[in-house]
């Protein structure tokens, strides 16, 4: 992959349009979930750089699951571009200072949201989750983020609130796909998902906006960014990283 650095000129957005003003619908995540947030929380904060790497990671694997599906399905994709953007928002007035990574891969309908980021399909998380509470030595040195990947939920290592707005790629059956969002704060155990009060502003795929804790300003700063890019994801990443300020 390649990385391109630049100031976008899109306007700002506060983080209060993301919040839900009608339809919400509340879930609970399920209990390994909420033990796997505690662990990830509490007990590895000198590791939260791996967050970006899940991320890029999951991106990554959107694309890559895009241009699979479009092999026999041609609707999905068009054959534009397939790319992730990474912007970084200052905060100002009081809001904190936001990153936001998009990717225009497969996307997720709300209920995909709900599943695949309020449940724990992975088998190997119940094995890291019995590893780090019988030994919290393991995990907070870093043995077990290696053998692990701790996914989505490290998003919660540096941010207090995330929003996750997704569009499914288009099928036969739905053509017309809406977004919705995916919220979550880091300090209770549930989620919500809603139509985006923005409305469509992603043609298709995901975009992780992460509310960032007062002491994770540092990933404001490009040169953190570019060099977490170099030693995490640049080999393992098959589609071009854009990089933004947004003004
Ligand atoms: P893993 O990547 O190992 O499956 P994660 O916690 O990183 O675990 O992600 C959980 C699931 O959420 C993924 O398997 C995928 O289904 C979904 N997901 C996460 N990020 C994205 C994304 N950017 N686009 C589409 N789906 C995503
Ligand atoms: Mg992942």
């Amino acid at each position: 992959s390649f990385l391109i650095a630049g100031i976008a000129l899109v306007s700002q957005v506060s983080a209060q349009d993301l919040n839900p003003e009608a339809s919400v619908e509340k879930h609970h995540y399920q209990s390994d979930i909420a033990r796997l947030r505690k662990i990830v929380i509490n007990s590895l904060y000198s590791h939260r750089d791996v967050f970006l790497r899940e991320l890029i990671s999951n991106a990554n694997d959107a694309l890559e699951k895009l241009r699979l599906t479009s092999l026999t399905n041609k609707d999905v994709w068009d054959g534009t571009p397939l790319n992730i953007t990474i912007r970084t928002v200052n905060g100002e007035d009081g809001t904190s200072g936001r990153l936001v990574i998009t990717d225009n891969g497969i996307g997720m309908t709300p209920e995909e949201m709900a599943r695949n980021l309020g449940t724990l399909a992975k088998s190997g998380t119940a094995e890291f989750l019995a590893q780090a509470e019988g030994s919290p030595e393991s995990t907070t040195n870093g043995h077990l983020i290696g053998a692990f990947g701790l996914g989505f939920y490290s998003s919660f290592l540096v941010a207090d609130q995330v929003y996750v707005a997704s569009v499914p790629a288009k099928t036969l059956e739905n053509p017309n796909p809406q977004q919705y969002t995916f919220s979550s704060s880091s300090d209770d155990n549930d989620f919500a998902t809603y139509p985006d009060p923005r409305g469509k502003t992603l043609e298709r795929g995901t975009e992780i906006t992460l509310v960032l804790k007062p002491d994770a300003l540092e990933y404001l700063e490009h040169h953190t960014v570019i060099e977490l890019i170099n030693k995490h994801s640049v080999f393992s990443s098959s589609f071009p990283i854009y990089l933004f300020q947004q003004r």
